[in-house]
């Protein structure tokens, strides 16, 4: 059996290395030209943990994990108003939960490609699928490029992110499933020595209304930063008269002296999207099938978005690996759905509900944050109201 996944993101390559495990020919088409090195820490917790150990990959990517101790917010001069021990977080999310920089995630994730036989998973990049149709034999992209590619297979998987392609051309436009949520989202990662030292080991947030600042320290004096502002233009964000970097400047002026700095060395084109969920009725007709962002975005707010898309994508490759001839395609595409759909749901409700919380839009919501994280540490708390306070705030 021969499977096309399109985008080598964390979902794309775990599908791509489970066929690969069960057998299948996997031809694996991602459009950057090399791994993508841009990126954010991500908590992973939740079903992804789970998933990853049992396909082999959670020490992979425990070895590639940061250290972080606490999650602190800080007013404008440094000083923290609230924090949230790690252990803590970790302990109320299910008992494991690492930190991890997306870029070292999807490494680790790719060096797991190793485990698959020699030849059995293609990884392509600088090839970007701009066409999927099919025929009575199965599914077929081209791939742009310098010649021209046409390749087809029995499966294609679409891993191709919140801004998928192969959904547009096989389901509908992205405006019928894309559902912002009301913010952009910026990251960028810059070389910092003091900030470094500063941040060491702590997740620093600013206790900011409608905008926060997110810090985390990296290995070789860096600074990984993401910044979330609210904005009301939709899923395109009107960035006709400013580069996102001028934005930025504009959005964040005022936080103190940190994010000042941060600003200062923001790169021309950091990273920045419109911060949204993808709602879908189905994720699967024909021989193709979406995964990760692509079908079920959560988007930040949940703060699982990498865990699931492990999750889901370990998930198909249970399902579909052992399927033998095109025959059964149709009703393991349908058995996935039917049972990853109810998960990401409630992920997504999850996300919704955590938008004032992870964004005040006034002092009083603010205090209510502050008091919410001080009422985790108290002993009285119970373990599931923490643990959801957890999942909702402690991103
Ligand atoms: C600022 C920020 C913070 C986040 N924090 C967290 C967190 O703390 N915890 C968490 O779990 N999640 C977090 N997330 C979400 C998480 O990053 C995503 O949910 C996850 O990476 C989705 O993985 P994916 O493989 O589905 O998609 P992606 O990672 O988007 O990968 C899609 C791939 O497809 C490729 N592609 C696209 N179009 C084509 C095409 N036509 N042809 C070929 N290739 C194509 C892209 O280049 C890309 O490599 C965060 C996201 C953001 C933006």
């Amino acid at each position: 059996m021969k499977a096309l996944v399109v985008g080598a993101g964390i979902a794309g390559l775990v599908v791509a290395r489970q066929l690969g495990l069960a057998g299948w020919e996997v031809e694996l088409l991602e459009k950057s030209a090399a791994p993508r090195p841009d990126g954010y820490m991500m908590d992973f917790f939740g079903p992804g943990v789970e998933a990853a150990e049992r396909i082999g990959l959670y020490s992979r990517l425990a070895a590639v994990a940061y250290h972080v101790e606490a999650a602190e917010y800080v007013d404008g001069r440094g000083r923290p108003t609230s924090s949230l021990d790690y252990d803590q977080f970790a302990r109320l999310a299910g008992g494991k939960a690492l930190s991890l920089l997306r870029p070292d995630m999807e490494q680790a994730t790719r060096a797991a490609l190793d485990d698959v036989d020699p030849g059995r998973v293609r990884v392509r990049y600088g090839a970007p699928v701009s066409r999927v149709w099919s025929d009575d034999e199965g599914v077929l992209v081209a791939v742009d490029g310098s010649p021209n590619l046409t390749l087809a297979a029995d499966v294609l998987v679409g891993a191709d992110g919140i801004h998928s392609g192969v959904r547009a051309e096989v389901f509908d436009r992205e405006e019928e499933y894309l559902r912002p949520m009301g913010m952009r989202a910026a990251a960028f990662i810059v070389t910092e020595p003091l900030l470094n030292a500063r941040f060491r080991n702590r997740f620093v947030l600013t206790d900011s209304i409608d905008r926060v600042v997110g810090l985390y320290s990296l290995r070789s004096d860096k600074v990984a930063a993401f910044m979330v502002y609210r904005d009301a233009s939709g899923a395109t964000g009107d960035l006709r008269f400013e580069s996102p970097r001028e934005r930025l400047r504009r959005e964040f002026a005022g936080l103190g002296q940190a994010v000042d700095r941060l600003l200062e060395l923001c790169p021309e084109h950091p990273y920045d999207d419109v911060v949204a969920q993808i709602i879908m009725p189905g994720w699967q007709k024909g021989r193709t099938v979406l995964v990760g962002d692509a079908c079920g975005a959560v988007s930040l707010l949940a703060g699982q978005g990498g865990s699931l898309a492990i999750a889901g994508a370990a998930l198909l490759g249970d399902i579909l690996g052992p399927v033998a001839s095109p025959d059964g395609i149709s009703s393991a595409l349908t058995e996935f759905e039917r049972r990853w759909a109810p998960v990401v749901e409630v992920a997504q409700a999850a996300g919704r509900r955590s938008a004032s919380s992870f964004l005040p839009a006034n002092r009083v919501q603010r205090l209510l944050r502050r008091w919410i994280i001080r009422a985790t540490r108290l002993p009285g708390v119970d373990r599931l109201v923490a643990r959801q306070i957890v999942a909702r705030i402690a991103k």
